[in-house]
């Protein structure tokens, strides 16, 4: 705090103080004092407390004079250490106002009454913030606290951020793209073969949030405090970015009561999941925020699919990008199968072995062409499609189908057959739902590209996995063997047909 308010109190705290050292004939050895630090909160340092008690335990201390225990501590455990250092050990401590004299049973047990008293305060007030808080994510009003990434505490959109963080979502919806790492290094400047391009260069959110806090102080004509380096953007405040379903425009809220762990994945992390902070109401319907959503609702699950991918968790380390365009996307036109990356050159065993380059340049062109056309509007389909919805809720029913034979196994109510044809028939109607969510949310990242101005140059200037992901959308490519002995390119051997929607 520092104002002049508080320093006239803690004068006059100071002068009560003087006069019973006087009147008891005390020496003050030393004065101890925690500017505006909450005597309250257990996790706030207080290091003139930790002085004098550290003194105290080197025998410098006989007596304590303090205006109020409230002033000391309200942890009732380090009122209990006093109240014992007094009984025990002859520890002089006295309260200012007079209420506690700690050298006499009454004294004590007035002392710890009050600490008791105090304590509940404490919880008390930790329970109406916490209903305030629930009280405010229901009305969907921007949650209080630091401000994400994008968005002003009071919840308006700070636009260059927002768009860094529409740009994050963006890359990362597309499925095999970019990993995290990827886009911490991206939006921290560097660049590379496998860092997105497009990404804005930020700094980090924690710097700008200091600079912001110092030109509070500043305007208040307070002290400015030391803001360290920037520090590159790591993957944890990305992935914290990717999983806030305030993005979405989601209303969220946390109690701090529950437990902590993530209903939907017992095995995963202690920390609750973003997704199961998001606040519903009596129909289970999200609870929509009132501020603008910075990414479709649409795209935000898309990309909590990509992050519940078991691939990326066991793969983690591993790179998942693809780095040519074809590899296990074009197929071998004599068994159907992905074709690989070989040196310079696709390959199916036994099959196809065709020169990269010709090919690639083969596809690029026809793709160049399909953009060029002034029907591309036409081939987007519905981005607010309700069945998208509506299939998510029928696949996790599925998954709750087999969940449920799994235990009823465990539980020996079931045989094994009987499990592995419950297993069997969810898992069909699972693949067959998923099957039909892929087609609908196809364009899930391409809007990049298929939303520009100029489509073809977009695609240009995309990334090689929006570029594999936009052939994907249009084309199926089939590689045949190239006869012996020619030399020119023929088109013929590579068929690229187009692929028909719905
Ligand atoms: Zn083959």
């Amino acid at each position: 705090m520092g104002d002049a308010a508080t320093e006239v109190t803690r004068d006059r705290h100071r002068t009560a103080c003087q006069k019973i050292a006087a009147d008891r004939g005390w020496d003050i050895i030393d004065e101890y004092v925690d500017q505006s630090i909450s005597a309250t909160d257990k996790s706030k340092k207080r290091p003139a407390y930790d002085r004098m008690v550290a003194d105290y335990k080197a025998g410098l201390i006989d007596a304590i004079l303090c205006w109020d225990l409230d002033r000391l501590t309200r942890q009732p455990r380090e009122l209990e250490d006093w109240v014992d250092a007094a009984k025990d050990r002859g520890l002089k401590l006295v309260t200012a106002n007079g209420e506690a004299d700690l050298t006499t049973d009454g004294g004590r047990m007035f002392a710890r009454v009050k600490a008791a008293v105090a304590a509940g305060e404490v919880e008390r007030k930790a329970a109406r913030q916490s209903l305030a808080q629930a009280q405010r994510a229901r009305q969907g009003r921007a949650p209080k606290g630091t401000r994400p990434l994008g968005y002003t505490t009071d919840g308006d959109v700070v636009e260059h951020e927002a768009a860094a963080v529409r740009k994050i979502y963006e890359l990362f919806a597309v499925p095999d793209g970019v990993t995290i790492a990827a886009l911490a290094a991206g939006l921290s400047g560097k660049t590379g073969d496998h860092i997105p391009k497009g990404l804005p260069v930020l700094p980090s959110h924690t710097r700008t949030l200091m600079i912001e806090r110092n030109q509070r102080r500043e305007a208040e004509g307070l002290k400015l405090k030391e803001v360290p380096d920037d520090k590159p953007w790591t993957s944890s405040t990305v992935l914290g970015i990717l999983r806030n379903p305030r993005y979405a425009g989601y209303s969220t809220y946390t109690p701090k009561t529950l437990p902590p762990k993530d209903p939907d994945d017992p095995n995963g992390s202690k920390r609750r999941s973003w997704r199961a902070s998001i606040l519903r109401d009596e129909q289970n319907e999200p609870v929509m925020g009132l501020w603008e959503p910075v990414v479709p609702e649409q795209l935000w699950w898309a990309v909590q699919a990509r992050l519940d991918e078991p691939v990326r968790i066991t793969n983690k380390l591993g790179n998942v990008q693809r780095k040519h365009l074809g590899s296990g996307l074009f197929m071998c036109g004599i068994c159907d199968g992905p074709v690989r990356s070989h040196s310079t050159r696709y390959r199916c065993a036994g099959h196809v072995m065709r020169s990269r380059e010709q090919i690639d340049d083969w596809v690029l062109r026809i793709i160049r062409e399909r953009l060029s056309r002034p029907d591309l509007r036409d081939v987007m389909p519905d981005q607010d499609d309700p069945r998208i919805a509506e299939i998510d809720e029928q696949i996790a029913q599925h998954k709750g189908k087999v969940k449920r034979a799994e235990s009823d196994y465990d539980a020996e109510i079931i045989e094994g057959f009987d499990l592995k044809r419950i297993r069997d028939r969810e898992n069909a109607r699972i693949d067959a739902l998923e099957a039909e969510r892929r087609k609908l949310t196809a364009t899930v990242g391409l809007s990049p590209v298929l939303d520009a101005k100029d489509p073809v140059r977009a695609f240009e200037d995309a990334d090689l996995a929006i570029k594999r992901r936009v052939i994907d959308f249009f084309v199926e490519v089939r590689l045949y063997p190239h006869p012996r002995g020619r030399k020119t390119f023929d088109p013929e051997t590579v068929k690229v047909t187009p692929k028909t929607r719905r």
